[in-house]
């Protein structure tokens, strides 16, 4: 453990880990943390079929390609949840999680988003009960039931459609009369015989005994309710940024997302933002792994110069 490193990157996603290979390998000393499992969102993906090279891939091989590669050229990688961070007035930035304390000359924020709740009744009490928030998780133990997705984003669509590879049956509850998904993903999901739509429609309360038995929806045009029986709920509504801890600094726009220049440094000195957390328009692996490299290459820069 060094005692001020050249660069700390907090989260390792696809952003985290892309920006450790390209700083590593500029020489700078690198230290990347993560609160729960290197991947990030990549490990409730079931296939992604977007991320150049990889025709198909799933979300948990392409993670632990992406870590067993980021740590090739000498990053160190500590599991660890940061709780704040200050800058001292030499601008060194200082790190703090649980009882340690980190610091280094820069920080690469990789935070991500996290999945958006519904905030209904039934939502807390079934959540690992029937509740979900990732289909390639939790999608097994459903096999040969009936499940009912909520959303209508490329998220949603995708994961409808890999659960209808197990489960006997995926209702698309879906608050439009259209999808918002990519054109080819809703024409895999139209093709499904074992998914229905539910159009014009917003979960109300999810209802059960020990698991899940039903949720009821409401119909936002006629406001009529109805009952569809089903053993899980899948909810993808979005997502939400994971930068609370940030809040003290003054980086954040009023939606929590971090605006940065070209070179994805944020108003601060020395502090970078590389991908779900940055404001920005396209939410990718690929995008993610881009603003990784940039952030890396600015903050060897920002090294080299303030030497
Ligand atoms: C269900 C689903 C399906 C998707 N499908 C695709 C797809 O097919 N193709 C595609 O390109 N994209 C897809 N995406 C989007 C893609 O996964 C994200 O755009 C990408 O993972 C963002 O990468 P990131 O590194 O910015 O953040 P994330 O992947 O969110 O990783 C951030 C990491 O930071 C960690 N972290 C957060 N806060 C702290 C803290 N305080 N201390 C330490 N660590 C912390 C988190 O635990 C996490 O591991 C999908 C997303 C979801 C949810």
């Amino acid at each position: 453990m060094k005692e001020i490193y050249d660069l700390i990157i907090i989260g390792a996603g696809p952003a985290g880990m892309t920006s450790s290979i390209y700083a590593s390998r500029a020489n700078m000393s690198v230290l990347m943390l993560e609160k729960k499992y290197p991947g990030g969102q990549m490990l409730s993906t079931a296939d992604i079929e977007n991320y150049t090279g990889y025709e198909e891939i799933s979300g948990p091989d392409l993670s632990e390609k992406m870590f067993e590669h980021s740590k090739k050229f000498g990053t160190e990688f500590a599991f660890g949840e940061i709780s704040s961070v200050e800058i001292e007035e030499n601008n060194i930035k200082v790190l703090n999680a649980g009882d340690k304390q980190y610091k280094a000359k820069s920080v690469i924020i990789a935070t991500g988003t996290e999945a958006k709740l519904l905030g209904i009744p039934g939502e807390q009490e079934f959540a690992s009960r029937g509740v979900s928030y990732c289909a390639v998780c939790d999608g097994a133990f459903f096999r040969n039931k009936e499940v009912v997705v909520i959303g209508g984003g490329d998220s949603a669509i995708e994961e409808a459609i890999y659960l209808s590879n197990i489960v006997n049956k995926v209702t698309i509850v879906h608050r439009r009369d259209e999808l918002r998904a990519q054109k080819i993903l809703q024409e895999r999901a139209f093709q499904k015989s074992n998914i229905e739509f539910v159009w014009d429609s917003i979960p109300v309360e999810i209802k059960g005994e020990r698991t899940v038995n039903s949720i009821i929806v409401k119909n936002v045009k006629t406001e009529e309710t109805k009952e569809i029986v089903t053993n899980g709920v899948f909810i993808y509504i979005g997502m939400n940024p994971q930068t609370e801890i940030f809040k003290d600094l003054g980086i954040l726009d009023n939606f929590g997302y971090i605006p940065t220049d070209e070179h994805l440094a944020t108003k601060l000195p020395g502090v970078f933002v590389a991908g779900d957390a940055r404001q920005k328009e396209i939410r990718q692996i690929v995008t993610a792994a881009n603003d990784g490299a940039i952030a890396a290459q600015s903050a060897y820069k920002y090294c080299e110069l303030s030497i």
